[in-house]
């Protein structure tokens, strides 16, 4: 059941461009420099088990999400390839991540001391990785004393076993590199205070994967350049590797109809007709993640752009366009269409937000198609999915 749809809007995943994206930045890498590929919140929209399974086959060597949940979930689908949380976690937990084989974030001494008292019982061994505040203002530890304790609890015991040691760099995305450059600063005087390292260090999100080659240790932790998106626009047109979004979102031209002047259309009636003029009626609305901001945005019918018009309803949309058009055509509302191309950073542009938000946002009534070779591979109906 979960792959088929009965509606006629849905998101297209490019498999190969995620493939492509994740080569290219390897590519940059020193040989010893493994990749993490980042599917946390469902692959940013994209679809989890289908980017995770493409990223590893792609060179990846391990997975990274934000909950314990998502992990679990790859886990349950069948992939083996180590798995790290990103965000924090419950003490009370580690058990069941011990048990999946996920590994998790450790951000403070007293989830240790919780995680061990709960891991008593416990077979199998956690595996961490302690996450260094060096600027994000976000989760981790800030000092060497911080990390001494840490280390301090730590030799005692051998329920624990830490695997990793990182930090998060905050503007790595941003013209001027002068901010994370301190930030690595201040993760190797951390570093050099510990007793011993663990086998995996790592800095880098896609900005600094592909700008800041001081910051890749021994593995990169790659999420929204693998997608094909730039991680801010102010970078986007000096990125070494030419990327390829993954993902378009299309919908189908539902009814056709001629209204006259004075006519309005949709809630409020805010938009007015001057003269004669077609309306088409697009099955997708807010509900879908197309939110009500997005009025006035455009959409590519026939390879032209054309305005949706009136307010965005739960579950529909209206656009304008120049002559009748058939019913069922295609209309694109994230991709390419003949010469015209509407992108994630144009969407994001027009809501004051960043391309992460904009797949991100798309719902979990959205069929996603993947495709290889230009051929559909498998299909996601999130509303089936068990
Ligand atoms: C989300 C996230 C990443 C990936 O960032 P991108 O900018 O998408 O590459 C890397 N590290 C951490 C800790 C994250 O939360």
């Amino acid at each position: 059941m979960s792959n088929q749809f009965y509606r006629d809007t849905w998101a297209e995943v490019n498999l190969d461009h995620v493939q492509e994206n994740l080569k290219a930045i390897k590519e940059l890498l020193p040989k010893d420099t493994a990749v993490m590929a980042v599917v946390k919140a469902n692959a940013y929209g994209h679809g989890d088990i289908q980017v995770a399974k493409a990223a590893l086959d792609a060179g990846a060597t391990s997975l990274a999400v934000a909950l314990l949940d998502e992990g679990i979930r790859l886990r349950e689908h069948g992939i083996e390839a180590p798995i790290l949380v990103l965000g924090s976690t419950r003490g009370s937990d580690a058990p069941v991540a011990a048990e999946y084989g996920i590994s998790v974030t450790v951000h403070n001494e007293s989830y240790i001391e919780e995680a061990l008292k709960h891991l008593k019982e416990s077979e199998q061994q956690l595996h961490i990785h302690i996450k260094i505040d060096t600027g994000m203002g976000r989760l981790g530890i800030r000092t060497k004393e911080e990390m001494k304790d840490i280390e301090y609890i730590l030799q005692k015991q051998n329920k624990i076993q830490v695997e990793g040691v990182f930090t998060h760099f905050a503007k790595a995305d941003e013209e001027d590199l002068e901010h994370s450059k301190n930030q690595l600063m201040k993760f190797l005087l951390i570093l050099h205070s510990m007793n011993s390292l663990p086998p995996m260090i790592h800095t880098s999100n896609s900005a600094a994967a592909m700008r800041l080659p001081d910051a890749y240790f021994n593995m990169v932790r790659v999420g929204i350049a693998m997608y094909g998106l730039s991680p801010s626009p102010e970078i986007k047109n000096e990125l070494p590797v030419n990327l390829k979004p993954a993902l378009s979102l299309y919908t189908r031209v539902k009814q056709v109809k001629q209204i006259f002047a004075g006519d309005t259309v949709s809630y409020g009636g805010t938009y007015e007709a001057k003269a004669p003029e077609w309306i088409v009626t697009l099955p997708i609305g807010y509900a879908d993640g197309w939110i009500r901001k997005l009025s006035g945005q455009n959409v590519l019918i026939k390879g032209k752009r054309t305005p949706i018009v009136g307010r965005i309803c739960m579950d529909q949309c209206m656009v304008r366009v120049d002559e009748p058009i058939q019913e069922d055509t295609i209309v694109t509302l994230i991709g390419t269409d003949g010469q015209e191309a509407i992108t994630a950073d144009e969407l994001a542009e027009k809501l004051e937000t960043i391309n992460y938000e904009i797949t991100c946002q798309l719902s979990y009534r959205i069929p996603r198609v993947y495709k290889t070779g230009g051929k559909i591979v498998d299909i996601v109906n999130p509303l089936f999915r068990k």
